[in-house]
């Protein structure tokens, strides 16, 4: 787990004064947390935690262990393809550099649960280094009753369902670093109390809204989830021990139930994602399949935002942090949605189909889609620009099947092509079906007609 701790740089910062770490030291001070930890969750730690020092290249080797050892292959290009072709990042970026820069910036230790090992990053000191020992240690507990590798590798590289389970991993490190902290708040110096933290906010605040929210929301909006409040627990609930232990063993589904939690918690309440099943079979000619995922209410929310509201992230302010919003009404009523992305050569098809509880709700996605399009897709590509901006748009379309009662379906189509070629996009189009998902696996067969190029609008 790589943990940015945005709340714990809020409420302490380094003072810079206190003397290097030694080893010895360092365990001496994680185990006089582990027992804190262990009264605070009301459970023991199995096995001993090992604790070492990293410097920020040690950081950069776990980040890139980790991502071999965890992602697909392919998953990296879904992503940046994903992104870019709908608009979430500029063109020209480099998803994955400034990805690293945020994550470097924000790191203040990381658990790596497949060495059981707890890293503080050598930068921390003082009373920042005991509040994100009390986070780590948090992993490492969670780590050794439930198996964090294996509840992560459960979402199958589903953007959606793994920000979900991300945020009851950060979610329960968070609440009960904030217990910790505030139980401990008389050992904190005022000094460093007062100081904010500046760690890494350059790289937030020219980062688009797809690299730092998700992030942030895993730690605010898992707190807020796990302590079944919803949004911020700006009043720091503790989080039922049986509810993290339940979380952990039947995760959330989606970012859906973490934005709202009584659709988990609240078995009248409880509302499981529709899912949509695309007919590979029937590729349109000369495409190839590259990748499929689920983005999920907290991606749709940003992909719903206004151009001219996608910032960066301040942190130093702390009514931005608190002000925070991880979802919008054009996102809201989402009820499952499935991206399939094929590949042609260097060009590139996505087609996003979006289940919604209603009709108002799809046409509020549809409405505030259409607003922010034309601010992001100029049409067919300039030849002349060449191929410099990879995966940019050049064509882009929406539409409402509004003569399905329920659920109800809006269908989102980008594709960047190499040169231009209208015609070849009216016409690019992958069957599908959907179905509700039981409690037991996925969809079968769906229950829905298939969709078409023809009866889908
Ligand atoms: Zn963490």
């Amino acid at each position: 787990m790589i943990c940015s701790i945005p709340l714990a740089a809020l409420l302490a910062a380094s003072s810079g004064q206190d003397p290097a770490w030694t080893q010895a030291k360092l365990e001496a001070t994680s185990a006089e947390i582990q027992k804190d930890v262990e009264e605070l969750r009301g459970v023991k730690f199995l096995r001993p935690v090992k604790v070492k020092l990293s410097d920020t290249a040690g950081l950069r080797d776990y980040m890139r262990q980790r991502e071999a050892a965890m992602a697909s292959p392919g998953r990296l290009h879904r992503d940046e393809c994903t992104a870019k072709l709908l608009g979430l990042v500029a063109p020209g970026l480099d998803l994955r550099a400034l990805e690293m820069e945020v994550l470097e910036g924000q790191v203040g230790g990381f658990y790596d649960p497949s060495s059981d090992t707890f890293f503080l990053m050598d930068a921390m000191k003082g009373a920042v280094a005991k509040v994100i020992l009390a986070h780590e240690l948090t992993h490492a507990l969670d780590d050794q009753l439930h198996d964090i590798d294996a509840v992560l590798k459960a979402a199958n590289d589903e953007t959606d369902a793994e920000l979900a389970i991300r945020s009851v991993i950060e979610g329960s490190g968070t609440n009960l670093m904030n217990r910790w902290t505030v139980a401990h708040g008389k050992e904190i110096p005022a000094s460093e109390m007062q100081e904010l933290s500046t760690m890494g906010a350059d790289a937030l605040r020219k980062a688009p809204p797809l690299l730092w929210k998700p992030l942030i929301a895993s730690y605010f909006a898992g707190d807020g989830f796990l302590s079944r409040g919803g949004g911020m627990n700006l009043t720091m609930k503790p989080a039922d021990p049986a509810d993290v232990d339940r979380a952990f063993r039947e995760p959330p589904r989606s970012t859906e139930q973490i934005l709202h939690p009584e659709r988990y918690w609240d078995a009248g309440k409880r509302d499981e994602p529709v899912r949509v099943k695309f007919d590979t079979r029937k590729l349109p000619e000369g495409w190839t399949e590259l990748a499929q995922d689920t983005l999920g209410e907290m991606a749709l929310a940003l992909l719903t935002t206004p151009v001219a509201e996608r910032k960066g992230f301040d942190m130093s302010n702390p009514m931005s942090v608190l002000g925070l919003k991880f979802t919008n009404e054009p996102a809201k009523g989402w009820g499952g949605d499935r991206l399939i992305l094929l590949g042609r050569g260097d060009d590139r098809f996505l087609q996003l189909v979006t289940v919604w509880d209603s009709v108002k709700d799809a046409g509020e996605f549809v409405g505030a889609l259409e607003k922010v399009a034309p601010k992001l897709f100029a049409g067919p590509r300039d030849a002349a620009a060449g191929w410099v901006a990879r995966f940019t748009p050049t064509h882009f379309d929406v539409n409402a099947r509004q003569d399905v009662q329920s659920p109800v379906f809006v269908v989102v189509r980008a594709a960047s092509f190499t040169a231009a070629d209208d015609t070849a996009f009216a016409g690019l189009d992958v069957p599908w079906s959907s179905g509700r998902e039981s409690k037991d696996g996925p969809a079968g067969s769906g229950k829905e007609p298939g969709g078409s190029a023809k009866d889908g609008r």
